[in-house]
This record gives C-alpha cells, structure tokens and sequence, in this order.
C-alpha cells in the first residue's frame, strides 16, 4: 500500500518526541529502527527518550493540566469527538500502519482494533460531558503517566488517553518500542484537531524511559500495561510515592467445555478464542478443558479448523496469523513449543521452526497440545503467542479447580446447553472477565484482573473513578435547630 509509506515519508522516516504541542528535533540523541516484524526489514527511525525529554514532558503536562480542567467538561467532550472523528476519517491509514509495525493480521487492525479505538473516544466524549452533573465532586489527579505494550498499540493507548482527557488529566505516555508508529501519527491528528499543546504528550523509547515516565516527581497516578514482572518492579518504584496505581498484567485464561455443551461451536471457537491478535493477546483462552469422553471430538473439530487457518503476510486480507512482534517473542514462543514436547504433551499440530513458505520474518507455527497436565510449563506460564493447550477432566468440580489453578485471574471461557449452569461456573472462575457460550467482549464494561493479572479496572465507570479524586466540601448552614457539634458554644 501506498500511503503509510507517503506518511512515513512526510516525516522523513525519522521521529522525535511529541512535547508540549511540537515535535523534538528527531536527528538529536540517541535512536533506535522500529521493524516490520513479516519481513524484519526497518520501517522508521524512533528516539530514545532520555531524563531530558521526560522532564519537558512532564513540564509541558503540568503547565497545560489547570487550564484543561477549567475549559469544563463540554469543551472537553468536543475534543474527544473530535478526535474520536479524526481516527474514523484515517482509519485506513491507521490499520495499515499498525499492521505494518506490529505484524497483527490486517483483517483485525481494519475490523477490530481501529473501530475500537474510534468507539472507545467517542464512549469517552460521552463521560467527558456526564462529568459535570454524574460526578460533581470528583477532582483530576493531575499528570498522568501511562507506559503501554505492543500487542494492541493504537487500542491500548485509547485505553489510557480518552479517559484521562474525559477527567481533565494531562499525561505523558510511552508506547512499546517495537510499536510507536501509530502513537505519533496520534500526536499528529491531535494536532490537527487543535488540542490545547501539552495535554498530550508522547516520548518513545524502551523501558527506561517507562521507568522515568513512572517514577517522575510530579506524575499523580500511573497507569501500566504490559508483563507482570515489569508491573511489580513499577509497583515497587512507587513504594515510596502515595499516588494511584493501575495495572493490567498478563493471563493465562481458561476455557471450559461442559459436557452439555455443543461440541462443533464450542471447539471450533476455541482456535480463534487463543490465537486471536497471533496469540499475542492478555486475556487469550489459552487452556482449553473438556471432559475425558470429549477429547477426540474436541481435537477432531480443532484440526478441522486449522487445516484453513493461514499464517502469513498480515497485509494480506486472507490471512488469520502474522508473524511474532519481535524476534525475541519469536523465540520464547518457540522454547515453549519445545517445551511441551519435551515435557510429554501430545503435539496435535504445528511445531518448531517457520511455516512452510515462509523464510524471513518473525513467524511461528501455531501450535495444539493435549494432554497438557498441571505440572507443564505450557500449563501455568504465559506463552504470549499461537500455543493452545488441551487439558482433560472428569467432574464440573475438577474444571473449576483446574480453571482456578493459576496465579493469573485475567479471562476465562465457559460451553454449555445450560446458561444457568454455565454462570454458576463462571462465578466460581477467579477471573475479572468470563465470557459464556463465546459472548463477546465488551467494550462498556470494566475490564482487569483478580491474582496476578493486576490491579484497578478498565473502561466502564471504575475507569473514569480511577483517573478522579473525591472531595467534600462541608458547608455550615447556621441552623439553631440543629447546631454544629464541632463548634464550642
Ligand atoms: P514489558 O512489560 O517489558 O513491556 C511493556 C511496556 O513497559 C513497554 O512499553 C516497555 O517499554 C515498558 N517497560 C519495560 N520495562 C519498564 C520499566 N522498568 N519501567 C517502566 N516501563 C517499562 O513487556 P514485553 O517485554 O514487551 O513482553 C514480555 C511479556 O509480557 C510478553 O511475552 C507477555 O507475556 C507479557 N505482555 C503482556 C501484555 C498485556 O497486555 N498484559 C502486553 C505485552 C506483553
Ligand atoms: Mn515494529
């Protein structure tokens, strides 16, 4: 396609930072090529933020925080809209580039990803101008510092940005290093809606610069998504620090099949319920968990579905799997592969090493293992990547105990003929999302995790509540009826 290249040209294939409404001169400092993970090639040229671009990004979101709360909570509305409108006009652009930066299926940034985004803005603009009569006595926090990964660029930065514009933060937010084409061509249209400068501010760079964003005096709330280590080590930076914390870590989802549940739907769903986003994808029902008598039927149905699920270039419109993000994921998602062969899973499809057809790029063979036991590394640890596992059992009380075997608590699936069967299963699941009979995600509703998958919600109300401070103002009415306890008479 021609126009992310005309886009990319534009900037000279070279950015700097976004600050206080202007770019950073982008030959400056330290830079680092950001890859098209299909071909491995270098698509543009991206800064390291160094101390000095965090602190003028910070400076620039404190200037700019007091005058977007006082521009009140329609003003700011506009703003969302319009940059909700914005998205929808260049959602072309946006797809290609994401899928270009981040290897995703084109298919998923065209349908899914930048639909979102858009949806998630205008959700937003709709909050923005509630909060004046819903939330009268809430305050912003101020500064907010937002560090996001790869896997879902654009869609995990409309996470953080809509509803901290909606509240009247200012922020400075850090994108993945492997993903920041779609953040900046995000300052851009910022830019072209007029967003007062310094309400946004976006510095590029890998996870020092995250831990400067985090850790900066003058930031009131962080707001990360990313691994559970990163996660904890952010938590212990802020030990010391009395702000709000957000966190949305890693999964490792189960997906269970009742006996009473259609076979065909259930099994022929659970492929794309865990390769979704190329397996990259938080909340992925990575283990799927049948009854013993349902085995072969689960895999037979599996089988049939992979037999046309392609891997391949993600700007191909037919394809379902991209490539990896990085190398460094490539191979992970490879050692797990070869774990659980090595551990006795039964390899029900795919395996080591590159598609056939397929010599340059990231790429991996989706992967189905059965006979996954508790104890396999591809049980408790997130692969983060096309790996399904098939784990079987005998009793509803045996799947609910597998499901909940887990120090994560992001997602979880449930089948079954009986929807009242299927919700007193999924409130037994020690997860923040359970999806019933494939229902769908949604986007209204908050979304985080229990155990290790994190801490606070996102979307929905807790959302907006998470980037807000209560105030109570007391208000003496000088009532003799009822004097002031408090006062000395
Ligand atoms: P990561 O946690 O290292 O990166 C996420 C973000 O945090 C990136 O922007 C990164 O630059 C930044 N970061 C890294 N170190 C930081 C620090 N000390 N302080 C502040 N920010 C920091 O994730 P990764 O290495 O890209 O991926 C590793 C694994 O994490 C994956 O294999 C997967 O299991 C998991 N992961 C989970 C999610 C999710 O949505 N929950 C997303 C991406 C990765
Ligand atoms: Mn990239």
């Amino acid at each position: 396609p021609q126009f992310p290249n005309e886009w990319l040209d534009k900037h000279g294939r070279a950015f700097g930072h976004f600050i206080g409404g202007n770019w950073t001169d982008p030959a400056v400092g330290v830079s680092f090529e950001t890859a098209n993970p299909a071909t491995a090639e270098p698509i543009a040229k991206i800064c390291q933020g160094t101390v000095e671009h965090v602190e003028a990004a910070v400076a620039a979101a404190r200037v700019a925080q007091p005058g977007w709360w006082d521009l009140g909570s329609h003003a700011r509305a506009r703003y969302l809209y319009a940059i909700a409108r914005k998205i929808q006009k260049h959602a072309r652009l946006l797809a290609v580039l994401e899928s270009m930066d981040n290897g995703k299926p084109i298919r998923e940034s065209r349908d899914l990803d930048i639909p979102l985004v858009a949806r998630h803005f205008y959700h937003h603009a709709g909050w923005a101008q509630l909060m004046e009569d819903e939330l009268p006595d809430y305050e912003p926090l101020g500064v907010v510092g937002q560090i996001i990964p790869w896997n879902f660029p654009l869609l995990m930065l409309s996470w953080k940005i809509a509803p901290a514009l909606a509240t009247g933060n200012t922020l400075v937010l850090k994108p993945a290093e492997f993903t920041s084409l779609t953040a900046l061509l995000f300052a851009e249209l910022c830019q072209e809606v007029g967003l007062p400068d310094g309400v946004v501010n976006i510095v590029t760079g890998a996870g020092d610069t995250g831990r400067m964003v985090a850790t900066h005096a003058a930031v009131k709330k962080v707001a990360f998504t990313g691994s559970t280590e990163v996660g904890r080590r952010i938590m212990e930076a802020l030990a010391s620090r009395e702000i709000p914390l957000t966190l949305e870590l890693g999964g490792k989802s189960a997906n269970i099949i009742l006996d009473d549940a259609d076979i065909g739907r259930a099994a022929g769903s659970a492929i794309y319920a865990c390769f979704n986003n190329s397996g990259q994808e938080c909340s992925a029902l990575t283990r799927l968990l049948v009854p013993d008598a349902k085995r072969d039927e689960v895999i037979d149905v599996i089988l049939g579905k992979m037999v046309r699920y392609t891997v391949g270039d993600p700007l191909d419109e037919s394809v379902h799997c991209g490539p990896m993000v990085s190398k460094r994921q490539q191979e992970s998602v490879t050692s797990y592969i070869a774990s659980g062969i090595e551990e006795g899973a039964t390899l029900v499809a795919g395996g080591e090493g590159m598609p056939d057809g397929l010599d340059s790029g990231y790429f991996v063979k989706p992967a189905v293992f059965a006979d996954v036991t508790p104890e396999m590394a591809i049980f408790r640890e997130e692969i983060f990547g096309p790996v399904l596992s098939i784990t079987t059992y005998s009793t509803e009380e045996e799947a609910i105990a597998l499901a909940n075997d887990s120090d994560y608590g992001l997602s979880g699936g449930v089948w079954s003929g009986d929807e009242g069967r299927a919700m007193r299963v999924a409130r037994q699941m020690r997860t923040g999302q359970v999806s019933i009979n494939g229902g769908a995600f949604n986007v209204s509703a908050p979304f985080g995790g229990y155990k290790r998958s994190g801490i606070g919600r996102e979307s929905g109300q807790d959302m907006i509540r998470e980037y807000l401070q209560h105030k109570s103002v007391w208000i003496e009415t000088s009532n003799a009826e009822a004097p002031n306890p408090f006062v000395m008479r």
